[in-house]
């Protein structure tokens, strides 16, 4: 480690040193390693003097009041932030919401938003919803689409361009920093759901305002809790943010952070086997004959590799399976049923191995996402490989038989 050495490389290098120091206890764990969960909705104060200079310092971690955050929720937020090198990290209850409480604080009536095909499903139904009914646009586009591509896209009134990379269910990976660049020229923000590339994408050295995460995925780790981040890298945008969030009521309860913060310690060894163990099933899977295409960045040549390489120091462990056309959706639900270890379920992130065939459940509407075959996402836990690939073995014998 040098000085010339980028900062990204600088930071991803310690990045396991970090994780086991950042957020410890303060002076009142009495000597324990860990802080120690903070419950508590009433806050005390000696005078109305206290109490009056406390509400001027809703945008600090200062204790006001339950729901504007404590000690517990602090040490989570410290950890997020550093972990996503931004300055400040607003928790939220779910990953869901840390994908709309930042729409709802950067968009009014009567704008416009930017969102990619490939995006979130409960995010674009957000955007058609609620938003919608609220009086803002949104324009869907391809998750691949250039900087001239976009360019096209802006109206005098686009507030917003959202971005998700790699794509929720086909991994597009996209030009987070060409895109970004077009959005601050036309003085939009660019808010980015940065759940899949937790640690190897920085955002803020890439252009984007505003990163979003589903700690429920990999943080939390452990598939026991649900919790989400929004974090950002200026005053300014801390400010639309928290005041948001605020306003809301947006919590994440302190028992909840306490799990996520746990699982935060070891985030990096498991990242670390995961990514292991998740290219080296893609490269099996990508071997096979009933196999089309295996949607992994990580691969080379597959989609979006050279961007993922350019952009991004890892790979966590979800990718996506295409099979051959002559598959029928009845059969590829033959082979998740068939697997042993993939238990059929959403989420990801966690210990454990899941799939989950998702023909006919995704949306789209800007033409993206179609791979002439049916898709299967797959999470690699933390099993051995040997284990996962002769269960996966099991299931394509289980395929070909019903296909
Ligand atoms: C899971 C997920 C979310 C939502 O997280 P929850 O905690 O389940 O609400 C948001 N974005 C992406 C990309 C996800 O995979």
């Amino acid at each position: 480690m040098t000085d010339a050495t980028p900062p990204a490389e600088q930071a991803a290098a310690h990045f396991a040193t970090r994780l086991t120091h950042i957020s410890r206890a303060g002076k009142h764990s009495h000597g324990f390693v860990n802080p120690p969960v903070s419950r508590g909705s009433t806050v005390l104060y000696p005078d109305m003097a206290g109490r009056a200079e406390a509400g001027k310092h809703r945008l600090e971690q200062h204790l006001i009041y339950g729901v504007m955050g404590g000690p517990t929720q602090w040490a989570l937020e410290d950890m997020v932030a550093e972990i996503e090198g931004g300055t400040h990290c607003q928790l939220v209850c779910s990953g869901l919401a840390a994908v709309t409480t930042p729409l709802l604080a950067y968009l009014k009536a009567g704008d416009h938003m930017l969102m990619p095909d490939s995006v979130y499903g409960p995010g674009r139904n957000f955007a058609t919803g609620h938003l919608a009914r609220n009086g803002i646009e949104t324009t869907f586009y391809d998750p691949c689409i250039d900087a001239a591509g976009l360019e096209k896209l802006f109206r005098p009134n686009t507030a917003v361009l959202y971005t998700e990379s790699p794509g929720s269910h086909t991994f597009e990976v996209q030009d987070v920093p060409a895109l970004a660049e077009v959005a601050h020229a036309h003085g939009a923000k660019v808010l980015m759901d940065n759940t899949w590339g937790i640690h190897f994408f920085q955002p803020f050295t890439k252009g984007v305002d505003c990163s979003i995460q589903a700690l429920t995925k990999y943080v939390g780790g452990h598939s026991d809790v649900l919790l989400g981040g929004v974090t950002v890298a200026s005053e300014e945008d801390w400010e639309i943010v928290r005041g948001t969030a605020l306003a809301l009521g947006q919590f994440a309860a302190p028992d909840d952070c306490w799990l996520a913060l746990r699982g935060g310690r070891s985030l990096q060894v498991r990242l670390a086997a995961q990514e292991k163990a998740g290219i080296a099933v893609a490269e099996w899977l990508r071997a096979r004959p009933e196999v089309k295409e295996v949607l992994h960045p990580a691969l080379p040549g597959a989609p979006g590799h050279d961007l993922w390489k350019r952009d991004f120091s890892g790979a966590c462990s979800l990718f996506g399976v295409v099979f051959r056309p002559e598959f029928p959706r009845e059969a590829v639900w033959r082979f998740a049923e068939a697997l042993e270890l993939f238990g059929i379920g959403a989420s990801w992130g966690g210990f454990e191995s899941l799939v989950l065939p998702t023909g006919g459940f995704v949306t789209r509407t800007a033409g993206s996402g179609d791979f002439g075959g049916e898709l299967v996402r797959l999470h690699v836990g933390l099993e051995a490989v040997e284990d996962i690939v002769a269960d996966l073995e099991h299931g394509l014998a289980v395929l070909r038989a019903a296909g």
